[in-house]
């Protein structure tokens, strides 16, 4: 399935009740723009992705607030601008990203009557306690109860996720994601915690009360994440967040890397190549098999994945032939038989 061409047009912090402790939606963009120049953006937007070759979706995003929780008046004077796009068939639906604890009927109502398609919300965290000391101001059951309600409506639902938050821990996260996996949203984004200047955070952090986690303990998080979300073939859409310049100046620490993605599935490549390593030891020029568009995550950044296996295994070289018929995510390591062992990792 074709991910849908996004326009986005971020309202930060527009209908907050109060300030989470890690969010600066600043860092995303700094004016608000009226209801009025919204019809201006996707003219100029359509204008410029009119050349682009290809049959995606067009949505119009409302980010970068808790669109839901502004008046029911005000969310209207929005979605009114986007009309006429629809009507024409220019664009064809809406998403917008909420608070969980700010959907009531009447408002899934008026989302349904003006084209919404796609609701993003924030859950962050399926822990209570995690959820008070970040002030989220909603608990654990709201977000169920928000995603099951969605659903019901027939909206496609779309769940965020944090790590690194005051008082998680990796295994509260994959906790938070058995419960998210048991209510099936459409698909999942996850953020490692940043630092980010403005946000709330940022005084704990100074303080010496908070410390992020480090992009290796992010990395190793966010692989068992990515794992298990695999094996319950539920979508991950995004891991951390978009690299832009706003967040680059506002980004005081916390484990950002513009190709975090990536990162994680080469670390899954690194611990399946060791796996087959380990259990099929072959002489020291081993022969792996992968579909071409993993060859990146089996060799890792510089090659780090490569390098790292030869000093462990004590290898003299490591021989790669990729091929499309290999399924993506799967890593063959050649016996001296020819045979080629197959390495599903999710799929255990
Ligand atoms: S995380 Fe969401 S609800 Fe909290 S302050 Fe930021 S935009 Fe508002």
């Amino acid at each position: 399935m074709m991910t849908p061409l996004i326009l986005p047009i971020f309202l930060p912090h527009l209908g907050c009740r109060q300030h989470c402790l890690f969010c600066n939606q600043k860092a995303t963009a700094t004016e608000v723009p009226s209801p009025q120049s919204v019809r201006e953006f996707i003219e100029a937007s359509l204008r410029h992705f009119s050349s682009r070759p290809g049959e995606r979706e067009r949505q119009v995003a409302f980010y970068g607030g808790s669109f839901t929780a502004m008046s029911l008046e005000d969310q209207v004077s929005y979605l009114k601008e986007v009309q006429p796009f629809l009507s024409s068939g220019r664009i064809d639906s809406i998403r917008l990203s909420t608070r969980p604890d700010a959907l009531n009927e009447e408002t899934l109502a008026t989302l349904k009557k003006y084209g919404v398609k796609t609701v993003e919300i924030g859950v962050q965290s399926m822990l209570d306690e995690v959820l008070i000391l970040s002030k989220r101001g909603h608990g654990a059951n709201d977000s169920a109860s928000a995603i099951l309600r969605l659903k019901h409506w027939g909206f496609e639902v779309g769940v965020h996720l944090m790590i690194g938050l005051p008082g998680d821990t990796c295994d509260y996260f994959l906790r938070s994601l058995d419960r998210i996996v048991d209510l099936r949203p459409d698909f999942v984004r996850i953020h490692p915690t940043l630092v980010l200047r403005g946000a709330p955070l940022e005084e704990l952090w100074r303080n010496g009360e908070y410390s992020p986690l480090s992009l290796d303990e992010a990395i190793q998080s966010l692989k068992k994440g990515m794992l298990k979300l695999e094996k319950a073939s539920l979508p991950l859409a995004r891991i951390g967040l978009q690299p832009t310049k706003e967040l680059e100046e506002h980004l005081v620490a916390g484990p950002f890397h513009p190709a975090l993605h990536q990162l994680v599935d080469s670390a899954i490549f690194h611990d399946m190549a060791e796996d087959l390593l380990r259990n099929h030891p072959n002489g020291s020029k081993p022969v792996f098999v992968c579909h071409p568009k993993d060859l990146s995550n089996l060799k890792g950044q510089r090659n780090e994945n490569l390098q790292r296996l030869k000093n462990r295994f004590k290898l003299s070289d490591i021989f790669i032939f990729s091929h499309k018929d290999v399924g993506r995510g799967d890593l063959g390591l050649q016996t001296k038989e020819g045979e080629v062992l197959i390495e599903r990792k999710w799929l255990d």
